[in-house]
């Protein structure tokens, strides 16, 4: 088969590679529907990641089953699956208690920006539709692999409750999403932060109710002044860099809570100003497992459609476009047809 294979900054390639296999019993090998670029990826394609040896990349996936080891009970062949990027047993103690990407057994999902893609634990991993989905729902349940899953932990861990007054920092696919989570979940207003204008107009049409242009110290005034002095009773902070979780903060109201989902780079907190703050954070890689099956109905019911996200399709050979255009900011998120 042919995928992708990333070899060190800016440099994607698009090349022969052996079709993965079944290779434990509890392994399934499903034929890929659509796949895309992650935010994540970015750090890689920009040099921040270092690239030690060429890698087959991308961890976001949906598609039919192929093939199930000898192990495999819960899902056959020829269904419609969705997973995570991290394969979890999801039965033991951190998968009971809903942390699946923390499972004891847990194991990276890499190079799903294939035609087809192996995936561990496939009992614990993935989730089969009742049927194949119209390919109009593609985007949509592709979206659950991660970034929806990821604005969805990002409102959970920030305990977003009805009525509520939330900040979401960050206007990339995830950020853009945990607008659409707060919302769902019942916040009463939502403050996107962005100053680009089709990603302002996506926050809108998912439910931000203001959106500022201003960054760092400036947003967190403003954010401020919108509340009255007080802060947002929830802050989701979607980028991970040292400006964007210190404005998280500052912007949270004492008592209030963080939830924070993008990977930290070069960040430092400073204990007293933390102290100080009286505020709640979680974090960290979304259990994305935990909500699949909820998030599943909500979109086959057409009540969310996080699909919208992507705004660049491209066919798999193009890949390295793809991530072009999300470096250069020419496109939110980018899907990949095989
Ligand atoms: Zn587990």
């Amino acid at each position: 088969m042919r995928a992708a294979v990333m070899y060190g900054a800016g440099d994607v390639r698009f090349e022969e590679r052996p079709a993965p296999r079944i290779v434990q019993p509890t392994d399934a090998v499903i034929r890929i529907s659509a796949t895309c670029i992650c935010g994540s990826d970015l750090w890689s394609y920009r040099g921040i990641n270092q690239i030690k040896e060429p890698t087959p990349f991308g961890h976001e996936y949906c598609g039919v089953v192929e093939e199930v080891g000898s192990a495999v009970t819960s899902v056959k062949r020829g269904q419609f699956v969705i997973g995570s990027f991290f394969a979890s047993d999801n039965t033991c103690q951190h998968c009971q208690a809903g942390y699946q990407s923390s499972c004891q057994h847990r194991e990276l999902v890499g190079g799903a920006q294939a035609p087809l893609l192996r995936v561990p634990l496939a009992d614990g991993t993935l989730v089969a539709l009742p049927e194949v989905p119209p390919s109009e729902l593609i985007p949509s349940l592709l979206a659950l692999s991660d970034v929806m899953g990821t604005g969805w932990f990002a409102a959970e861990a920030a305990s977003v409750k009805p009525g509520a007054t939330v900040a979401v920092v960050g206007d990339g696919a995830v950020g853009l999403l945990a607008v659409l989570s707060a919302r769902q979940l019942g916040a009463a207003r939502v403050i996107a932060v962005s100053r680009n204008p089709s990603r302002q107009k996506l926050a809108r049409e998912f439910g931000a109710t203001d959106i500022l242009p201003e960054r760092g110290d400036e947003a967190v005034a403003r954010i401020k002044e919108l509340t009255k002095g007080i802060g947002a009773d929830s802050v989701l902070e979607c980028v991970g860099t040292q400006e964007s979780l210190m404005q998280a903060i500052q912007s949270t109201r004492p008592g209030g809570s963080i939830g924070y989902v993008g990977v930290p780079h070069g960040v430092a907190l400073d204990g007293q100003q933390l102290f100080y703050a009286l505020v709640r954070l979680h974090g960290g890689p979304a259990p994305v497992r935990r909500y699949l099956p909820n998030l599943i109905d909500l979109v086959v019911s057409g009540k969310i459609n996080p699909g919208k996200v992507f705004d660049l399709t491209l066919p798999l050979d193009q890949v390295a476009e793809g991530y072009r255009a999300m470096d250069q900011r020419r496109a939110i998120k980018t899907l990949l047809r095989p």
